[in-house]
């Protein structure tokens, strides 16, 4: 369906440069002519754009999109590093096409960018950026989702796999709310397609009701699942001054901190012969590998720590006699922290080359990304709109059913988001809330009822923002 909704309008395309319009042929001749003749998007055509309808709910949009595969791979040198990223990109250049978002593209690495411009008299607002990521975790396969609407009514909730979802606090905090599960045995990719559905239906619902707003940008990413979701991200072309990743997880939760992440690679060389004359010979570094991992301290794993606790992960091992490599992640909230952790590291080296006399190891640490808070307080603008936006539709909640679960407050994440690299990059990027949970598993599901929220956010935020001009 061209701009402008299921109603045909061909005199407003014509008008516009674009062909004449019938039934059931009309997108694939928008979308040809308009790259044939070059036509660049009129700026703000708010004539169509303000005739649209609410197309799709929340819901709608997150169930077309968690059906599409979109697993990335790690330690790919391209990106994105699955082409299938692409069926799904495709799909949101469409929608946003659709949506009256006329300058939609993917780009040949998989980002999608689109532009909704500033209502009149809202153009010195500052251009603001709301980012989700398309691709979903390797850790689970992503492949033929079987999304399940269950309205939850307590207790455990059993999947058709056999496997359950146990009811911890956040399920419990979901009580008589419509909930997507899986079937149990894929992902769902609540992270981050809930995030994806919620700009789109937030940036439906701003145009349908034609609610004043500034330049809104809008960027899908692949490969954040992987460490890549920002390697070849244009910010220049982005052309933000502020963006808010949609990547978080329940209601009032909002993130303005992240780890500080390194990754150390750790390699054993040993000494190889046969083992019946090995005797005071051989240096096995399968074992020296072992030893490696059995220093490393256990009170400090993520197995063992919460908040802003430091920790050291040794997640890979590849070993022989000969030789083995150990691949270990460090993260803390505070760089002494990470000091520590790093010299603990290299203590056990050296503890475990005494050991084991002959060998060789060497230690190397990599920078994956930096703790975002440093730069972000430089900027507290980007935060307290945020926070007042959050406070807004907790207010609303509360007003439509006397009382609200959403209570606003800042939140470290355990973990990275695009946001982390883009501040470090230039753009502060805080990170909201999407409303799902158990995020890289079978369990993982997603309240629709947060989601809702979500979209209410992001209205109220574009709204903070234009208050101000
Ligand atoms: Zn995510």
């Amino acid at each position: 369906m061209p701009p402008g909704g299921a109603t045909c309008r061909c005199i407003a395309y014509t008008l516009r440069g674009w062909s004449v319009c019938w039934p059931g042929a009309a997108v694939k001749i928008y979308v040809r002519l308009d790259k044939i003749m070059n036509i660049p998007p009129k700026k703000n055509d708010h004539a169509t754009i303000n005739r649209q309808k609410i197309m799709k709910t929340a819901l709608e949009r997150f169930l077309d999109y968690v059906r599409v595969e979109t697993t990335s791979q790690p330690e790919q040198e391209i990106v994105p590093s699955t082409s299938c990223q692409f069926d799904l990109a495709k799909i949101l250049e469409n929608e946003l096409r659709e949506l009256g978002l006329a300058d939609a593209a993917v780009d040949e690495h998989c980002y999608v960018m689109a532009t909704l411009p500033a209502t009149e008299g809202k153009e010195a607002v500052p251009v603001i950026g709301w980012i989700a990521h398309l691709d979903t975790a390797p850790d689970v396969s992503g492949k033929n989702v079987n999304p399940q609407v269950i309205d939850y009514r307590g207790g455990e909730i059993g999947l058709s796999s056999g496997k359950t979802i146990p009811e911890d606090d956040a399920l419990k905090s979901c009580l008589g709310h419509k909930l997507v599960t899986t079937d149990g045995t894929t992902l769902l990719g609540a992270d981050n397609k809930a995030g994806i559905a919620a700009i789109m239906t937030a940036l439906n619902r701003l145009i349908a009701e034609n609610k004043p707003h500034g330049t809104l940008r809008v960027c899908f990413t692949p490969d954040e699942e992987v460490g890549n979701g920002t390697k070849l991200f244009d910010l220049a072309k982005f052309g933000a001054k502020y963006a808010y990743t949609v990547d978080g997880e329940l209601p009032g939760e909002l993130n303005r901190e992240t780890f500080t992440a390194k990754m150390a690679t750790i390699t054993v060389i040993g000494r190889e012969i046969h083992p019946g004359t090995a005797k005071g010979i051989m240096i096995n570094a399968a074992r020296v590998a072992a030893e490696i991992v059995a220093l490393m301290p256990k009170d400090q794993a993520p197995e063992t720590t919460e908040g802003y606790e430091p920790y050291l992960h040794p997640y890979s091992i590849d070993a022989g006699t000969a030789r083995a490599t150990i691949k270990s992640l460090l993260r803390s909230f505070h760089d002494d922290d990470m000091k520590k952790l790093e010299i603990h590291l290299e203590q056990v080296i050296e503890q475990v080359k005494s050991q084991f006399p002959g060998v060789e190891i060497t230690l190397s640490f990599k920078e994956q990304y930096r703790n975002m808070q440093e730069r972000l307080n430089d900027c507290p603008e980007v935060l307290e709109k945020l926070e007042e936006a959050a406070r807004r539709t907790a207010r609303i909640a509360k007003t439509a059913n006397g009382q609200t679960d959403i209570d606003p407050h800042w939140k470290p994440i355990r973990g990275g988001t695009d946001g982390s690299r883009l501040t470090e990059m230039g753009l502060p990027t805080p990170n909201i809330y999407t409303g799902g949970h158990n995020f890289h598993s079978v369990t993982e599901w997603l309240s629709v009822n947060h989601l809702e929220t979500t979209v209410q956010t992001l209205i109220n935020l574009a709204a903070v923002w234009a208050d101000d001009v």
